[in-house]
């Protein structure tokens, strides 16, 4: 499909000598990295394209989790493993910050204890890296833990935390200047007419292929697609507390029985549905606000919060202080945090295929691809997907 040409003034892209590329991709979170950098490795000549000056969209708003064991064993935890792999490989090319704490799911009920072995007995064979720990273990790893009702916890190896605000900056200014991908921020696309990027200033780049990685913006450049694609949008409310104090680390990254009611990983035990019906019974408004609480850390020692899930438009811009005191009040019921004063709260959105899907790929035209829809799992497989992506696409 063509777009529409605006009746805009065109003129070439000052882009030194060569207005033209190989391949422009627009958006620049971490979908848009992702295809940027498979696509620099394949030696083709990449322009990344981003309306904002800086990115400020899902990619930065994140735990910054890269969270192989929330992914279905099969195709998406492969590709889950990759994407942790190449945040490795990130991590020594690129500066990324990364922590390989691993994760913590943390049982305070014999129905979550039951979820929690049935996982680690299918699990390993299955491809997770999991072990269950007594109380006492457990906190061992993770000292902030509350000890009274603690029955246990599942431990997974193979959890990274990065930081997401620095992570995006870091491969921007890496693919810039070690990849040889031209970067252009604060330039908003208006139109994708192949072989033409349009900008809203008028000028225009020429590529011959284009990639469009908007996330929630999808709609702006195609209308006809989003509307028939299955994708909703997704609102999360957020959390990050003050530094903790003296450096003191949380351990591996949490969460516990609210969260394997939320990822399709724990779909594999059929004990999950004891829990499920619990939370529902006693504690309606999870379901209502789609509430599941995990924690992360930021290297400056700030503990990161989350997280509910609201579906559909239009998306309020309002942070609602009573989903926040759920979730908070929830985490207390199982982390004691030396420091619990709130400094930061946003909320983010991301496009979430509907249909059960867990990317939606389009080809709009021969020379252009739509990659979007990864949903809360951006940074467990954005790496991988755009790996994939261009290798079909590439050949
Ligand atoms: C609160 C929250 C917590 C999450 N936690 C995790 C987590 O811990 N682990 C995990 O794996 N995933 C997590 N996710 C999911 C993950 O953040 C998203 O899947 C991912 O960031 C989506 O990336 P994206 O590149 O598609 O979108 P975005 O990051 O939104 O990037 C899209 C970019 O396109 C640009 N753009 C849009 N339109 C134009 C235009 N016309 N011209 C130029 N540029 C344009 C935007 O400025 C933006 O920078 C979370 C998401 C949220 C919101």
């Amino acid at each position: 499909m063509v777009q529409q040409v605006p009746q805009v003034r065109t003129q070439e892209l000052d882009l030194g000598s060569d207005a033209r590329c190989d391949l422009a991709v627009v958006g620049a979170g971490i979908v848009g990295i992702a295809c940027a950098w498979a696509a620099s490795k394949r030696g083709l000549n990449v322009v990344l394209i981003d309306r904002h000056a800086r990115q400020i969209g899902a990619s930065i708003r994140n735990f910054g989790m890269v969270w192989p064991i929330g992914q279905p064993s099969g195709e998406l935890l492969r590709r889950a493993m990759r994407t942790r792999e190449l945040w490795l490989e990130a991590a020594a090319h690129a500066g990324v910050w990364h922590e390989a704490c691993g994760s913590l799911c943390v049982a305070r009920h014999t129905d979550e204890l039951a979820v929690l072995e049935e996982f680690v007995s299918r699990g390993n064979d299955a491809g997770y890296r999991v072990r269950m720990l007594t109380p006492d273990q457990a906190i061992e790893r993770s000292p902030w833990l509350v000890r009274d009702g603690l029955r246990g916890a599942m431990l997974s190896e193979t959890e990274v935390c990065v930081d997401p605000r620095q992570a995006i900056e870091r491969m921007t200014v890496f693919l810039r200047e070690k990849c040889g991908v031209r970067v252009l921020l604060g330039a908003p696309v208006a139109a994708v007419e192949p072989p033409v990027v349009r900008f809203s200033t008028g000028q225009c780049l020429r590529a011959d292929r284009i990639c469009v990685c908007t996330g929630e913006d999808l709609r702006q450049l195609y209308p006809e697609i989003y509307a028939q694609s299955g994708l909703a949008v997704c609102k999360l409310q957020m959390m990050r507390t003050s530094p903790q104090p003296s450096g003191r680390r949380l351990g591996p990254m949490l969460s516990a029985g609210a969260t394997m009611r939320h990822y399709r990983a724990f779909e594999m035990c059929p004990s999950l549905q004891s829990v499920r019906e619990r939370f529902s019974a006693e504690r309606p408004e999870f379901d209502r606000w789609g509430i599941h609480v995990m924690a992360s850390q930021t290297p400056a020692g700030e503990v990161t919060i989350g997280d509910s899930h609201e579906y559909g438009e239009p998306v309020l811009p309002f942070i609602r202080d009573d989903i926040d005191r759920l979730i908070l009040d929830y985490l207390g019921t199982f982390l004691s945090l030396p420091e619990q004063r709130i400094a930061e709260r946003w909320y983010g959105n991301y496009l979430k295929l509907m249909t059960g899907g867990t990317e939606f790929v389009a080809s709009p035209h021969p020379a252009v691809k739509v990659v979007n829809g990864v949903g809360g799992a951006g940074m467990t497989l954005s790496f991988g997907l755009g790996e994939s992506v261009m290798a079909s696409w590439l050949g």
